[in-house]
């Protein structure tokens, strides 16, 4: 308990930090995005349009950093609102389902309800389900299986289980997981899991990773129930 209300000090404070900036960064680099396509299309000269394209990819990372860190936005100015959370996640499966086949990847899915309401931020929580779908997928580079289960605890809250058969991770690096930047991704940003926690911890839920090495990884993610949702928001 100690150590998420010290992560979840630690997001509050980036989270502040990290939405203003982003928003500043986003309009000069709209405009570099502009002139370099430009560029690119007006220019005959290979050379300079394979740098240009270089730069236009990694204007592109830019912005994808950013808006992970947009995400980090005070809860307030996001609408809340009545969701099913057996579509959203049907909705973000579909999303990846096709990543999923090119790698070998079978996702199977066993939800214990039809229908299960959760009051929520759709995108944000969607945002969640992609991010720990798409570390699965990354961590299972010859194929396997992701299997996605929900159920509900003795609470009554909604609980998502995200199992992979990936490369897993090793026990000293697990608690270090959700840090900002944190990766052992060569091209990886380490937001992902950050921006996660973050999302989770607004819903007050709660998000933890099991995992051993050379087997596989579960991350587990309790939501609220819409009543009691409602009543801790009164
Ligand atoms: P990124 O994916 O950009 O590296 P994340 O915050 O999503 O950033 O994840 C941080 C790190 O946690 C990853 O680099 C990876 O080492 C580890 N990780 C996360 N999910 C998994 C998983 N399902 N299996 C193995 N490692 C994982
Ligand atoms: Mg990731």
């Amino acid at each position: 308990t100690e150590e998420l209300l010290r992560r979840s000090e630690k997001l509050t404070a980036v989270g502040e930090l990290a939405a203003g900036v982003a928003h500043e960064i986003r309009n000069p680099l709209t405009s570099l995005k502009g002139f370099a396509n430009i560029l690119h299309s007006s220019s005959e000269d290979g050379k300079s349009q394979e740098f240009l394209q270089i730069m236009l990819s990694e204007i592109d990372r830019i912005n994808f950093i950013v808006s992970e860190f947009m995400m980090l936005a005070r809860p307030q100015e996001k609408e809340f609102a009545e969701r099913d959370l057996i579509s959203l996640l049907r909705h973000v499966v579909s999303l990846l389902k096709t990543q999923a086949i090119l790698k070998d990847i079978v996702i199977r899915t066993d939800y214990e309800f039809d229908h299960f309401l959760l009051v929520c931020e759709e995108n944000q929580i969607k945002q969640v389900f992609v991010n720990v779908l798409k570390n699965a997928i990354e961590a299972m580079p010859s194929g396997g299986m992701i299997s996605i289960k929900v159920t509900k605890n003795e609470n009554g809250d909604a609980v998502v289980l995200i199992k992979d058969q990936g490369v897993g991770i090793p026990e000293h690096q697990l608690s270090r997981i959700g840090e900002p930047f944190y990766t052992l991704k060569e091209n990886g940003t380490g937001l992902g899991l950050m921006v996660s926690f973050n999302i989770i911890d607004n819903h007050n839920g709660r998000m933890t990773i099991t995992s051993i090495e050379g087997e596989g990884t579960t991350v587990n993610i309790a939501l609220p129930a819409e009543e009691k949702h409602l009543v801790s928001a009164q």
